[in-house]
């Protein structure tokens, strides 16, 4: 077999670190008893798509119990080949932080505390506020008597935290709503 210069400097560089490792006190046996209980031994693999933006790289989701203990870029997809950018790698952190909110909050006018609400007082409330606005604002025509049918006193911000159908289906609603002033968190 013919040996190249390169891949012999490779083999006695890898063989070089074996016995220097060795020779530090570096136990295999130990590095094989940790890897026993990684956290995402005996885990589920659920393969899904990091939410944050259009670029939609996929990503692998740990599952233990019920509950994501790891996330990582899924190497098999052949867009991201694996890699996440620094929002998608935090997601694990992100689906377990304690700081997460999971219920709809509201702070009253002038208020200083948040009070927790259902879902369905908080949608009620948000419907009516958007339409007594509306209904109060709305412009039909322009000063130069144009019809332009726009709705100028609100502003919508859209979010990472959405999917692209989900951004989508909130685009087409705003725009029915005659909003002209609308923008994205991932793009500031
Ligand atoms: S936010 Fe980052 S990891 Fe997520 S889809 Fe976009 S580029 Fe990929």
């Amino acid at each position: 077999m013919k040996v190249t210069r390169r891949e012999l400097l490779k083999v006695a560089g890898a063989g070089a670190g074996a016995l220097a490792l060795g020779g530090l006190g570096v136990s295999y046996l130990v590095t094989e008893s940790y890897a026993k209980d990684l956290k995402i031994k005996g885990a589920k693999e659920v393969r899904s798509i990091c939410p944050f933006c259009a670029v939609s790289c996929r990503f692998i989701a740990h599952v233990k119990g019920g509950k994501v203990v790891s996330t990582e870029g899924d190497p098999g997809y052949p867009i991201s080949e694996g890699a996440l950018c620094a929002k998608g790698a935090t997601m694990n952190s992100m689906v377990n932080s304690t700081h997460r909110v999971l219920k709809p909050m509201y702070r009253a006018p002038f208020s200083e505390n948040w009070e927790e609400k259902s879902w369905s007082w908080m949608i009620e409330k948000l419907a009516r506020k958007i339409k007594d606005t509306r209904d109060k604002t709305f412009t039909v025509k322009n000063a130069e008597g144009q019809v332009v049918n726009r709705l100028e006193t609100m502003f919508h911000m859209g979010s990472s935290q959405m999917s692209n159908e989900e951004a989508s289906i909130v685009v087409q609603a705003q725009r029915a709503l005659g909003l002209v002033y609308m923008d994205h968190q991932a793009r500031i």
